[in-house]
């Protein structure tokens, strides 16, 4: 593929992150230490030269950034203070607003106004929805289902999803084509994208190549395993919101033991403390993944912390039999619910967790491809 280089592309990259892209004289330190480094791939100094030079297609049809899971070793390392590991994280944000053709993700990562204003606004709707089109409000006892009934709040999660899964797909063919298509030579076989779909379940529930990252580290972090509790707790509560929310938004008290308590607790606990430990990381900078914060780093935590301890207001007013402080703070729950799930999911952080598997999975379909293209040539004549 002839790379076409475009001396904007550097100046573009500055808006979504920190790295210092122009320091870095290509010494390979930082190859050297990256644990994803190869003897034919030199990660992540080949994607930083690509930037320099202006390879703007070139970087949008690599999935290197998604790789990078930011252990923060090569900036460590970095005698010119390039912070290659921020390099890598701007580089995902930049991916993110290539992939969205809405260009809302474009918008988010470069104007806090428009991210934060996005978010004020959608919450200011669902509290005007909430304030003209409540149901009746029984005030001598807590009847959440009567304020709120449970088939409208339903259904309106059904539409939200399918919010959500229009614009992830969406999102998601434009990331295969640019990785995929665009400048690809080899055929790829459709049957591989069946065969290798393991890859992909894999690597959604696991995030293993985190995990990899963090091996053989003198001082392990933890970082994967919180991101894993975190993660667990955010597909728990969305699997009820959206499937079972008849059993779980009910008046009625259920004993300690009944399990619809456990699990809306197991997912408080995990998701109070993914976020706090996320915004206290980010806070005292100790982690070199912590020590830059692009303001799309704190929205995400401080919006899920916020989610969670309206949750929590919510629930012991229930609890204590006040109605009126139930009904609002269930208003003002909804009211970060939505943007978080409608505008962070598709367009914000959010979007990391499912591009970064899929960014694994092609990169397997295009390695079978190679393999089989060359299974299929003839073979040279001595
Ligand atoms: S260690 Fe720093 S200067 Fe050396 S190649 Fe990596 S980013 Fe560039
Ligand atoms: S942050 Fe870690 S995984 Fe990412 S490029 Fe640097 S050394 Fe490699």
């Amino acid at each position: 593929m002839t790379i076409r280089l475009d001396p904007t592309f550097l100046r573009e990259l500055q808006e979504y992150g920190e790295g210092g892209f122009s320091e870095c004289f290509n010494c390979g330190n930082c190859t050297a230490i990256c644990p994803y480094t190869s003897d034919d791939y030199p990660f992540p100094r080949n994607m930083i030269r690509l930037v320099q030079i202006g390879g703007r297609e070139k970087v949008r049809g690599s999935i290197d950034p998604w790789l990078c899971y930011y252990c923060g070793d090569c900036s460590e390392t970095c005698p010119r203070g390039a912070e290659p590991g921020e390099i890598m994280m701007s580089l995902r944000r930049w991916l993110t607003a290539q992939y969205d053709w809405t260009g809302l993700a474009r918008k988010f990562y470069t104007s806090e106004v428009w991210e934060i204003g996005s978010m004020v606004v959608l919450g200011l709707l669902v509290i005007l929805t909430a304030v003209f089109f409540h149901a009746p409000i029984v005030t001598d006892r807590v009847e959440l289902n009567t304020f709120a009934p449970v088939e409208f709040i339903h259904t309106a999660d059904w539409i939200m999803a399918g919010f959500l899964v229009f614009f992830i797909t969406t999102n998601v063919l434009r990331m295969h084509k640019f990785i995929m298509r665009d400048g690809v030579n080899e055929r790829i076989p459709l049957k591989l994208y069946l065969t290798e779909a393991w890859h992909l379940v894999v690597h959604f529930a696991t995030q293993k190549r985190w995990a990899q990252c963090e091996e053989g580290k003198a001082k392990r972090n933890w970082s994967w395993i919180a991101h894993m509790l975190l993660v667990s707790g955010y597909v728990l509560m969305l699997v009820i919101i959206i499937f079972f929310l008849k059993w779980f938004q009910v008046d009625e008290i259920y004993p300690i033991w009944h399990p619809q308590r456990w699990l809306g607790y197991y997912a408080t606990i995990v998701l109070v403390f993914g976020a706090a430990r996320a915004i206290i990381g980010r806070i005292r900078k100790t982690l070199q993944m912590h020590r830059f914060s692009h303001p799309s780093d704190w929205i995400f935590p401080v919006l899920l912390l916020v989610v969670t301890l309206t949750g929590i207001f919510q629930h012991t007013f229930r609890y204590l039999g006040l109605p009126l402080a139930t009904y609002y703070t269930y208003v003002v729950h909804l009211a970060f619910v939505a943007p978080m799930l409608i505008l962070e999911v598709p367009f914000g952080k959010w979007s990391h967790l499912y591009y970064r598997p899929l960014a694994v999975y092609f990169e397997r379909i295009r390695a079978r491809a190679k393999e089989v293209a060359l299974v299929g040539q003839p073979a040279a004549a001595d």
